[in-house]
């Protein structure tokens, strides 16, 4: 079986992050055909826009994309793209799992967590005013569709990925209309899938600090578009941040996966950035097109690079470059088939 992928580059280390997860997931053995798509800063020069409409068509083609950092342009003119591919695809789930690594330094050794995030709606949907020179709205929209439909993605994905709980984040306690609806439109999914999938609810500022006590407590959480957005930084925190943090933002249509980080210009060109974030990203688009067994051999590989400490990049502690970490995983794939 051959796979379609665009594959968006991006700016400052995004080019030789996507070169090295290139080569590792084609590690895998399976069969990957790259429609190489450009955006950002060079096709705002060339084009005049950091999102061409090609890259869109070309991921509405494939279904499929696996994507670098895109530095946002200083100054306005210029839509932000991950704003742009979320809205022309609609892309209303972004999915983050935060898992401890030994080798990474963080506070602790057993997180394993999975945020689920509703991406279109909430705080989010832009719809604010002013009402008058002192004083500003911002509409919170919360729908019944869109809250079932987050809620049913965060079940699906549990079922397909041998998770065993969801945990609803909100403040119906508060916001009884808005949040009292998304929590409901949870437990109405919630009842499909009982005697499979556990589940429970917590109200978001109890869960900030339940996710700081005992983060090994929590499984999958499914979350509101603001709420969500602050407990993945949360959570990526609790492994070790932004290096080793992978991502999705996933449609019904389409789907982009791509590390939390940026460009990190500073680096760029100089072999040195940590890829993993992008590779752990490029399993998460295994595991959505079934290669579970592709993905578990990738995240184990670097797993096991990681911890062995010796082929890690500098923001590991390490000297090697981002070709050499990307090469040792790949090799450790190979050991593995
Ligand atoms: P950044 O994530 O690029 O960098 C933050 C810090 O983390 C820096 O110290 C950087 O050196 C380090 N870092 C990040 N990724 C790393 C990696 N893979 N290996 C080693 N170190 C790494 O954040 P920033 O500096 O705030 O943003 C730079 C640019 O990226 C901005 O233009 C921003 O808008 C853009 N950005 C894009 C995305 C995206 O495309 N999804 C996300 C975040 C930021």
């Amino acid at each position: 079986m051959t796979y379609a992928i665009t594959l968006i580059p991006g700016d400052g280390i995004g080019p030789e992050l996507a070169e090295a997860t290139r080569g590792v997931l084609e590690g895998t053995g399976i069969g990957f055909e790259w429609d190489l798509q450009q955006a950002g800063e060079a096709t705002i020069a060339t084009e005049g826009t950091p999102l061409p409409e090609r890259v869109i068509e070309s991921i509405r083609r494939t279904g499929i994309a696996l994507k670098g950092p895109i530095t946002t342009p200083v100054g306005s003119g210029f839509r932000s793209v991950n704003v742009g591919l979320r809205q022309a695809l609609d892309l209303y789930a972004n999915v983050r799992p935060a898992r401890s690594m030994v080798g990474v330094e963080s506070r602790y050794t057993n997180v394993d967590l999975v945020i689920v995030r509703e991406n279109t709606e909430d705080l989010y949907a832009g719809i604010e005013h002013r009402v008058g020179p002192d004083a500003a709205e911002s509409i919170k929209i919360i729908t019944r569709a869109a809250s079932q439909r987050i809620a049913r993605y965060a079940f699906e994905y549990s079922v397909r990925n041998g998770r065993s709980r969801v945990t609803a984040v909100h403040k119906a306690n508060i916001m009884k209309l808005s949040d009292g609806l998304f929590l409901e439109s949870c437990q109405q999914v919630a009842a499909d899938y009982a005697g499979r999938i556990g589940f429970e609810d917590r109200i978001v500022d109890n869960m900030c600090m339940q996710l700081v006590q005992k983060p090994e407590l929590y499984d999958v959480l499914v979350c509101p578009n603001l709420y969500g957005d602050i407990v993945s930084d949360l959570a990526a925190g609790l492994v070790g941040g932004l290096g080793v943090a992978p991502g999705a933002n996933i449609g019904e249509n389409a789907a982009v996966f791509e590390p939390v980080h940026g460009s990190a210009p500073k680096y760029a060109g100089q072999n040195k950035a940590n890829p993993t974030a992008l590779i752990l990203s490029g399993a998460l688009m295994l595991r959505h097109l079934g290669e579970t067994d592709a993905a578990e051999r990738v995240e184990t590989a670097v797993r096991e690079v990681i911890a062995e400490g010796i082929t890690v990049t500098s923001d590991l502690g390490g000297t090697a470059g981002t070709r050499e970490f990307a090469a040792a995983v790949a090799a450790r794939i190979h050991g593995a088939s």
